[in-house]
């Protein structure tokens, strides 16, 4: 049976990745040197049509990652001395705060439960935190933060760097970079890829901080530090073998994206997001977790299931229709539709019919 994956990542390939993939084994991709002149044009390829897509300005840089959750670890390595702030509302943002535990820094932390809100007017960010990190869509909850907010408060504090994972919202995301320092996805979700690819940009800033760290003796990394990565980067490469495949499949999901048109995949999304929201909102065996309309995510739905989730999952599952249940100990008590490009309205309503 053919299978649709509404999952929140991996999730369904993007219709043309299966074509790309193809192509690439004709050409030998997975064989090339990653020192050679081909590569070099295929990642200066790839970071070109990201930075078209994505609006990126030209001082960022793009670093290629094996994970999103290695990109958070090279964010704290490199742009941390003393103390991050982080925003927890779930579970990945939770990571980005482990990550910088473990590292041995001094965090501030503001957490709300899964599903809330946070209260942005009355936080006070600590004079010595140097960081703060925040999650655009969290995937645990499909929680949403308005892009506004995170622009107040890079005005509020405009000497502290900021770094915002848009991992489940891009390419639907859209922020304005010249408000943010470092930011990152992976792409197995949004762009519809198989996964084992992050994917990091980040500007000027983050890597004078990486080079004052460097000069007062501290560590920031070994080959994936940012002053290596630039320099590697530089020169269209990167200082080990890379995931060749996936900074080929990329460059070519870019191009189609902006030959659709990236406006109209956020408009298409923003459709499909409500069709699920009403269709939720409408039904009494359901309740949609987020209670804030403008907090919730557009890519990421949560909806409670009092019933318990394995009945709707295995039921779907049975028509070749695979959506997510809720994250870690909400496994049974939620499911999650991820609403990515790759998913389009027809069979969107047909999930729903089944539902
Ligand atoms: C999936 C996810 C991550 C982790 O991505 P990996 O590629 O598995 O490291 C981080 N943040 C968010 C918001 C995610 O959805």
């Amino acid at each position: 049976m053919k299978k649709i994956f509404f999952t929140p990542g991996p999730t369904q390939l993007f219709p043309t990745v299966k074509a790309h993939l193809k192509q690439a084994l004709k050409n030998d991709i997975c064989s090339i040197s990653h020192r050679s002149k081909i590569f070099d044009e295929i990642f200066a390829n790839t970071v070109r049509n990201l930075k078209k897509l994505l609006n990126i300005p030209d001082e960022f840089q793009v670093f290629f990652h094996g994970s999103a959750t290695e990109s958070m670890e090279r964010i704290i390595e490199n742009c941390v001395e003393q103390k991050s702030c982080h925003f927890v509302n779930g579970v990945f943002s939770d990571r980005f705060r482990q990550n910088a535990q473990e590292l041995n820094k001094k965090t501030q932390v503001f957490k709300v439960d899964l599903g809330k809100i946070f209260d942005f007017d009355n936080c006070e960010i600590d004079k010595d935190a140097e960081l703060i990190c925040l999650t655009h869509s969290e995937t645990s909850a499909g929680v949403m933060i308005e892009l506004e907010n995170i622009y107040k408060i890079k005005k509020k504090y405009p000497d502290k760097l900021i770094a915002l994972d848009i991992v489940s919202s891009a390419p639907y995301a859209s922020p304005d970079f010249n408000k943010l320092d470092a930011v990152f996805f992976s792409v197995q979700k949004g762009f519809g890829m198989p996964a084992g690819m992050g994917v990091l940009m980040v500007n000027q800033k983050c890597l004078n901080k990486a080079r004052s760290l460097q000069k007062k003796g501290l560590s920031i990394g070994s080959y994936h530090n940012f002053l290596t990565m630039n320099e590697y980067a530089l020169k269209s490469e990167t200082p080990e073998t890379p995931n060749v495949l996936g900074i080929y499949l990329l460059g070519k999901v870019c191009a189609d994206m902006i030959a659709y048109g990236i406006d109209k995949i956020r408009k298409e999304t923003e459709q499909k997001a409500e069709l699920v929201y009403n269709f939720f909102e409408n039904r009494k065996d359901y309740e949609l977790l987020v209670k804030e309309k403008t907090a919730r995510s557009k890519t990421v739905i949560n909806i409670e299931t009092p019933g318990g989730s394995s009945p709707i999952i295995q039921k779907l599952a049975t028509k070749g229709f695979i959506i997510g249940s809720g994250y870690g100990v909400f496994k049974d008590a939620q499911i999650r539709i991820a609403n990515f490009p790759t998913h389009n309205k027809k069979n969107l309503e047909a999930l729903l019919k089944l539902i």
